[in-house]
């Protein structure tokens, strides 16, 4: 069966590829709430594991709350709640009574949280108060829904901080962009940090960073974000510790948010033609060993099959032995669909020779593992498959970005050529706005760590600028 092209019809692909690998059931019958199957909450559980075990390594408490935010609550901030208005489900009856004050079901947890927070925090000894939870939310999509990328009942992470002081606050973002690095590395994903222009930023926050990857398509993705809010939710929400002085005082705030997109992009950034090709460390299978049984050998392949499974499965490895009765080349393709990264193939003479073949998923390269050397021979693969998958994404990242110095320089048409631009920009709205409005492209912001000092032009008014803006057209 042959599989559609990914840098052909990337769309298709990607569809494609969720459901031959069976990521997940969308014929649940409501567009954009999709049903996690096993293989693929599995892969999203192990990515939640790791944002779990940074999270709980600097110090953040995991909370768990209401999936119902008052509608009172919720219109506390303006700017928030402008930003969220057409996109939030709304409760409005609870068995035969129309309710006096109807309930929002989360699109995010500022608004269920902050209420809790202004009787949580009272003296300066409370805080920083650092927490998260990985809940669903939900959003009311009018755009064409697509598994993990663009759905209604998204699978989140979201962590919330209160803090003394600005500069405190601050302190968390570098924090959050270190937790991010960690969770990158597992998933083997390159992505940008950029401040957000201000008609962009979240609703409500003093700014937002904007963690970008690049997809196949040439269009960027957005895997999560971290903003600063300063006091814009701490005064509305009357958030406020007693200082040493005896004075009331504002807190000062943070959130890191990621969802399943992490998922979305682990497809469609390292998977080919053939299917999936998942990073070990989020790989539901790390091994799978397929047995080639012959009739003709006397050695007993099916029993060595399975000692060789006992053998990883107790050094730690996630492996699956695949004893179905079936042709090899058949179990083969099924598992790189599923983008197990590696293969172990043993038959009888591989065991005279006191050797495992293996076939890597992401190079295809083929060799044989010493059985003496088993575990040390298996795991400096899976690493190098690791560093392997890392660096070709970020090669393609960096080919995406091309650096313009005229406008006339990106296409007009939605071509597969579409880039991330990046140039120089005065920073006013109005030449960032039109620079948008002509090329139906985003500006994704500007680089929250500069890599140098720029100089160049203004792309719109060619005014002299020291600022570097990005721009692409996203998902
Ligand atoms: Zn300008």
């Amino acid at each position: 069966m042959k599989m559609v092209g990914k840098y052909e019809n990337y769309a298709e692909w990607y569809l494609d590829m969720v459901e031959k690998a069976n990521l997940c059931d969308k014929r649940y019958p409501i567009k954009g709430m999709n049903v996690w199957t096993p293989y693929g909450w599995k892969i999203m559980t192990l990515i939640d594991s790791f944002t779990r075990k940074e999270l709980e390594a600097t110090d953040h408490g995991e909370v768990n709350f209401p999936l119902f935010i008052p509608e009172t609550e919720f219109k506390k901030e303006k700017d928030h709640i402008k930003g969220f208005d057409e996109e939030v489900y709304w409760i409005t009856h609870a068995g035969l009574n129309e309710l006096d004050v109807r309930l929002v079901v989360r699109p995010t947890s500022e608004t269920a949280m902050y209420p809790m927070f202004s009787l949580w925090v009272r003296s300066h000894q409370d805080l920083p108060l650092k927490t998260y939870q990985i809940v669903n939310t939900f959003r009311y999509e009018t755009k064409q829904t697509r598994p993990f990328i663009r759905v209604r009942e998204i699978h989140f992470f979201e962590s919330h901080t209160c803090h003394v002081t600005e500069e405190d606050a601050q302190c968390q973002i570098e924090e959050d962009i270190e937790i991010l690095a960690k969770i990158a590395k597992k998933i083997c994903l390159p992505y940008t940090l950029l401040i957000r222009t201000e008609w962009d930023k979240f609703p409500g926050a003093h700014y937002t960073v904007g963690i970008d990857t690049s997809m196949p398509n040439g269009r960027t993705l957005q895997m999560g974000s971290i903003h600063h809010y300063r006091t814009n939710f701490s005064v509305p929400y009357d958030i406020t510790y007693e200082a040493e002085d005896g004075t009331h005082k504002h807190v000062h705030q943070t959130t890191y948010g990621m969802s399943e997109r992490l998922l979305g992009a682990v497809v469609s950034v390292h998977g080919d033609d053939n299917g999936l090709i998942l990073p070990p460390a989020i790989a539901p299978f790390q091994i799978v060993i397929i047995p080639i049984l012959s009739k003709k050998s006397t050695v007993d392949v099916a029993g060595a099959a399975e000692a060789l499974r006992d053998k990883l499965a107790a050094a730690g490895f996630r492996v699956k032995l695949d004893d179905r009765d079936d042709r090899p080349g058949s179990k083969y393709y099924d598992w790189e669909i599923k983008g197990v990264p590696l293969r172990l193939e043993l038959g009888g003479r591989d065991i005279e020779n006191g050797v495992v073949t293996f076939a890597r998923r992401d190079t295809g390269e083929k060799g044989t593992i010493a059985m003496d050397s088993l575990i040390p021979g298996t795991q400096l693969i899976l690493d190098d498959i690791m560093s392997t998958l890392k660096a070709k994404a970020k090669a393609f990242q960096d080919d995406a970005t091309k650096a313009i110095t005229s406008m006339d320089e990106i296409p007009k048409e939605d071509t597969s050529e579409l880039r991330i631009y990046s140039f120089g920009w005065c920073g006013c709205e109005e030449c960032g706005h039109k620079f948008e409005d002509e090329h139906d492209i985003k500006i994704l912001g500007t680089p929250y760590r500069p890599e140098g000092k720029f100089e160049g032009k203004c792309i719109v008014c060619g005014k002299d600028t020291e600022l570097q803006a990005f721009a692409a057209r996203t998902m």
